[in-house]
């Protein structure tokens, strides 16, 4: 709607109304949790609602949803217990009540000026939804960039992006006191590199991170040992330190993606049934779920740098993907990794529409063990996003050419 009239589209005034929003995601919600439900009934596997804790090795007691405690003993247990949004003791922030993903997206109510603070994905994507459902949003990240673990010239990009749509965003900046409540009013001091100020909000977001499950379930009764950070220490076929024991997802320390959770289930199951598969060097994406989105898969620069890793870079802005001016979203880039010796990728980064989608071409190339040269050389289709690829990688030379 706010793009239309670059389109031709004439709109009368328009409004976004919360309380449909949010039952749009609650159906969504519940339609995802309706068919899983109906896959467990058809495994024939008995599913339990209740809080599990250990009681002894392979041992549970399960506090039950709808009233009681049930005693279960296996031969086998495996622990997919997750984690939790971690409320960081910034003094005042607790008493303030912040929202977390949970809350965000269960509000009916449009904040008027929502302060998220961490500018990690959580953050970023609820902080650009709100931006465009009508909220003034203000991002508070304590690091020296947004996205952390990406290379600076993609925290830039974003940057950009959330600058053009009006998000306010302060790097180094560090909270120091949260005064007032969400909902109502809060206001937030933070410390950034110019000096002292204080952030008046309506609503505060705690987007810093992930706390695992795993404190006062009774791990140590079951021998299940964690490490440093709180989650469940296990080895790279994710068995813990409990025989027939095992760990898997986010609680495992695994990365915090879907697929990966998915991905560490298979490892285990094909174990169980004879294999040898573990979590090492996998290939893993992932896709911040930004407009435009961020993709990722292999190394970025900055780590393949920092490990001394041999690399060509190869970058292409988006607007000379032709596609892009089909849709008048230009913005953004493709950047590839290549091994300065063969002509192997070593990692592939864009931001940009259906930057999810052109990954997951470059990683089947990657998976392939195809060359760069493959990519460069395929015939694809006009006008696509993909097609990009052809032109980002026609300026390497190929490694014979060295
Ligand atoms: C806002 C947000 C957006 C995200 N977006 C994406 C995305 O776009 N793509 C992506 O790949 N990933 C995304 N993630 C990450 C993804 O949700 C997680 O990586 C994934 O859900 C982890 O799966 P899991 O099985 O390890 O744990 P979970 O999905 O967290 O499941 C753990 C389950 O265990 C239950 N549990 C915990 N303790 C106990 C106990 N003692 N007894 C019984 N049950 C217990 C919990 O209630 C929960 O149902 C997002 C996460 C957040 C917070």
């Amino acid at each position: 709607m706010h793009h239309a009239a670059q389109f031709g589209i004439v709109t009368g005034s328009f409004a976004v109304d919360m309380a449909k929003v949010r039952q749009r995601k609650r159906e969504m919600v519940e339609g995802l949790i309706a068919m899983h439900l109906e896959l467990y009934q058809k495994s024939g596997a008995e599913l339990i609602m209740g809080e599990g804790r250990f009681v002894a090795p392979k041992t549970l007691e399960v506090r039950l949803r709808d009233g009681g405690t049930r005693v279960l003993a296996g031969e086998r247990i495996f622990l997919n217990v997750g984690t939790h949004a971690t409320i960081p003791s910034i003094p005042g922030l607790a008493d303030a009540g912040p929202l977390t993903h949970i809350e965000a997206l269960e509000l009916d109510r449009l904040p008027a000026h929502l302060i998220v603070l961490g500018g990690g994905y959580v953050g970023l994507e609820l902080a650009q939804a709100y931006r465009r459902f009508g909220s003034r949003v203000t991002v508070v990240e304590h690091g020296p960039q947004l996205a952390g673990r990406e290379d600076p010239d993609v925290a830039d990009a974003i940057g950009r992006l959330f600058d053009d749509e009006g998000i306010e965003v302060l790097l180094s900046a560090e909270a120091i006191r949260v005064e007032g409540h969400s909902g109502g009013s809060v206001r937030l001091h933070v410390r950034t590199p110019r000096g002292e100020r204080i952030i008046e909000g309506s609503d505060i977001l705690a987007a810093t991170g992930r706390t695992p499950n795993t404190a006062g379930i009774g791990l140590d009764a079951a021998g299940v040992q964690l490490e440093a950070r709180g989650y469940i220490q296990v080895n790279d076929r994710l068995e813990t330190s409990a025989p027939d024991v095992w760990a898997l997802g986010e609680c495992a320390g695994s990365p915090q993606f879907t697929h990966v959770s998915l991905d560490d289930f298979r490892v285990i199951r094909d174990n169980l049934a004879g294999g040898n598969r573990t979590t090492r060097d996998r290939l893993i994406p992932f896709c911040l779920f930004t407009d435009p989105p961020l993709a990722r898969v292999g190394w970025s620069e900055a780590e393949a740098r920092r490990r001394g890793m041999a690399v060509r870079v190869a970058k292409l802005p988006m607007s000379s993907v032709l596609r892009t001016r089909t849709t008048a979203e230009t913005r953004g880039f493709m950047k590839a990794l290549l091994d300065a010796q063969t002509d192997r990728i070593l990692g592939f980064t864009m931001i940009g529409p259906e930057a999810g989608e052109v990954v997951a071409v470059v990683q089947t190339a990657m998976l392939a063990g195809l060359p760069y040269t493959g990519l460069r050389d395929a015939i694809l289709a006009h006008p696509t996003m993909a097609e990009g690829l052809n032109a980002l990688f026609s300026q390497l030379p190929p490694s014979s050419a060295h």
